[in-house]
């Protein structure tokens, strides 16, 4: 029989052996309102490390916004969505993100990892086809396993493999997923091309806009707008350039009426907070407004200094993003570098395995359109600076 302390000491090694391979993770303690700058453990650092890509998370009219809704809904939804959960608030944000998103319908979540475990639960079982991008987020990967689904994983956008994949015919359905812009590595999925081996194969699409919903297309309306691609099942989130919290699915009637009946991540959890959804509301607005297109353009202004600034210091960036992974290989040099920039007054969080794969280990510098043009060369002197010494 095992003892209690024996126990405890095999906990204490597991905690030990991340330790060692440098992948310990701990949660920084955060201070101060979200924007271009961070407080952690009382110093104050630019803030390189989050996804509030448009400064919304602190914006003065969300803030005001969440005050009213909680006056006129409550703090919480009490239950739910199935029970006694669904406020007019929720209805009215998926009728609206069903226009923005030009579907038929659309259906909230509480947050990205469950729509997406959500739908891919709801759509594929044990007699189904998931093609899924050997990058794609770990709540795809978990839902591809949640699902039961036969899972076949592609080289990262390899369109060949993705084609042949999808070759069998023995399968009730067949979905493809993948992220638009992936969130690691900043780069853009091929997805008109992807959508027409789909059409040739008669496989779903499913997107995850996580990181470009917000940040790209007309209205912010995400990477596909921006190419006119029409994805069978769009994923997007609240809580990255919409400054809130919370995800969204967009698709056709029957496919969001199957996952409100099946998705369990839907069914067996409390809806979001009517307050939360009624200023997940006015950030969508101010995104499709001309507001949310200002802050667009100065992002992408930001994207292109930043790239230009790093071509100075030898870095070369492929294709501009507001993702922007610096490759180091090995996770102790990669945290290394993480904490020498933090020591010279920014903070961009090291990447390692299992977020990315094994010797890939980066630092990631997300930008915002608050990010100022003294922030950014900061940030690029910083970096330089870091990498001097390892
Ligand atoms: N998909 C991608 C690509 C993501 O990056 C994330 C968040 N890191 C999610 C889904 C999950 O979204 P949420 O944070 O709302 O759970």
């Amino acid at each position: 029989m095992i003892t209690l302390t024996e126990k405890r000491n095999d906990l204490e090694l597991e905690i030990r052996d991340l330790e060692e391979k440098a992948l310990y993770r701990s949660m920084p303690p955060i201070g101060g309102m979200p924007g271009r700058t961070i407080q952690i453990d009382g110093n104050t650092l630019i803030n390189f490390s989050g996804n509030n890509y448009l400064g919304l998370a602190s914006h003065p009219q969300l803030i005001r916004a969440m005050g009213l809704y909680a006056e006129r809904y409550g703090v919480g939804a009490t239950a739910s969505r199935l029970i006694a959960g669904n406020t007019e608030v929720h209805r009215e944000l998926e009728n609206y993100i069903a226009k923005w998103k030009h579907t038929p319908a659309a259906l909230l979540f509480g947050s990205g990892y469950q729509a997406n475990i959500g739908v891919l639960t709801s759509l594929a079982g044990p007699d189904d086809l998931i093609v899924s991008d050997e990058l794609n987020h770990a709540s795809i990967i978990d839902g591809c396993r949640l699902s039961k689904a036969k899972t076949a994983v592609y080289p990262h956008f390899d369109l060949d493999r993705l084609s042949e994949l999808l070759a069998p015919s023995d399968h009730r359905r067949k979905i493809v997923v993948t992220e638009t812009v992936f969130s690691m590595d900043g780069d853009y999925a091929p997805i008109t091309e992807m959508k027409s081996i789909c059409n040739n194969h008669g496989a779903l699409l499913v997107l995850d806009e996580a990181h470009a919903g917000g940040v790209l297309g007309p209205q912010g309306r995400g990477w596909a707008a921006h190419l006119g691609v029409e994805a069978d099942i769009t994923m997007g989130t609240l809580g990255k350039a919409m400054g809130v919290s919370g995800a969204y699915v967009a698709a056709g009637k029957k496919i969001i009426e199957l996952i409100i009946n099946k998705a369990r991540s839907l069914i067996y959890t409390t809806a979001s907070s009517p307050a939360l959804i009624g200023t997940a509301l006015e950030a969508l607005k101010l995104v499709a407004s001309e507001e949310g297109e200002a802050r667009r353009v100065t992002l992408m202004n930001n994207v292109n200094l930043f790239n230009k600034l790093l071509l100075n210091i030898g870095i070369k960036i492929h294709e501009p993003s507001h993702i922007v992974p610096i490759h180091i290989g090995g996770s102790a040099k990669a945290m290394a570098v993480s904490a020498r920039c933090r020591e010279l007054g920014v903070f961009a969080h090291g990447i390692r395995y299992p977020t990315v794969p094994e010797g890939s280990a980066r630092i990631r510098f997300t930008l915002m359109s608050e990010h100022t043009g003294e922030d950014i060369e900061k940030g690029a002197s910083a970096l330089s600076e870091a990498l001097k010494n390892y």
